[in-house]
């Protein structure tokens, strides 16, 4: 694979970053994930949107102009041949000698990106469904900034693996947050479609937002307030949105099964819906 790093397109073997990158050193670094479909980017010009929103709230500059940011997403996508796969954006402070103080100033940021080629469309979650299972949240309270401080998700998805299911779902304060890198969603028994409301304590996933906007224009609306894990458990169905699963269906919470086990009717509807109108505005 041919990755960027700092301005450069090179093999993935010869790609180097500093061991003083603040993003080794401090986790102090934001990142997006963009799906690619018929070797086209799905919702960029709101992942580019999200990646100046977290830069903003850190205080990051951002040295690379959105269309350059366009171009080299486009340029590996081409020189990797991606026709389905995603392609990761991380961007750092930069490299300076360690210190829990920096000076923006005198800090360039490092800016890497590469590409991951694997079917999104046909996937065994899609047609069978993930299960969940319920871990607390104990993340920082900012978790609407992507940065790449992920290991307690990771730990928590190594959990969900560890109990036998695909995935967990984080609770704080007695109500569902999110899944480790995706937003939850509930479908109630009377047919309301469910997902909590956009605060410090979740990411505002820019699939959701699209999910909200495609059901807003088809008379669906999505209904925004929390629900509690024994709520969703008692769901007709539930599922999970991200850049790189779309819409994922969930058949089972801690051990209770949803919507017979298999992946609900109103689920499946969204994924279409969602995969048919951001292929219309694919870059
Ligand atoms: N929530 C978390 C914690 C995530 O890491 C992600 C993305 O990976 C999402 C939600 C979904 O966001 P998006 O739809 O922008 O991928």
């Amino acid at each position: 694979r041919t990755v960027y790093v700092n301005g450069n397109y090179v093999p993935e073997d010869e790609a180097k970053v500093s061991v003083f990158d603040r993003g080794f050193l401090f986790a102090d670094g934001i990142y997006e994930v963009a799906s690619v479909l018929g070797g086209k980017l799905i919702d960029f010009p709101a992942h580019i949107a999200r990646l100046h929103r977290s830069a903003g709230e850190l205080g990051m500059r951002i040295d690379v102009t959105d269309e350059d940011l366009l171009a080299i997403h486009r340029e590996l996508v081409s020189r990797n041949n991606v026709e389905e796969g995603v392609v990761y954006l991380q961007m750092t402070r930069g490299a300076i000698d360690r210190d829990f103080l920096f000076d923006t100033d005198k800090l360039t940021p490092t800016l890497v990106l590469f590409t991951q080629s694997r079917p999104l469309i046909d996937t065994a979650v899609a047609k069978n469904g993930m299960k969940i299972v319920s871990i607390p949240d104990l993340r920082w309270g900012r978790c609407d900034i992507k940065t790449v401080q992920l290991l307690y998700p990771s730990l928590g998805k190594m959990e969900a693996k560890a109990r036998g299911a695909d995935d967990a779902w984080m609770v704080r304060d007695g109500v569902v947050t999110e899944g480790t890198s995706n937003n939850a969603f509930i479908v109630t028994k009377n047919g309301a479609i469910v997902t909590r409301p956009l605060s410090h304590a979740i990411l505002p996933g820019i699939t959701r937002a699209a999910l909200m906007a495609y059901s807003e224009a088809n008379g669906t609306s999505i209904e925004e307030r929390e629900f509690t894990i024994e709520e969703a458990k008692d769901a007709a169905e539930a599922f999970i949105s991200s850049a790189s699963v779309f819409v994922g269906p969930v058949i089972s919470i801690d051990g209770v099964e949803l919507s017979g086990g298999k992946p609900g009717p109103v689920t499946l509807g969204l994924r279409k819906t969602y995969i048919e109108e951001s292929l219309k505005r694919a870059l």
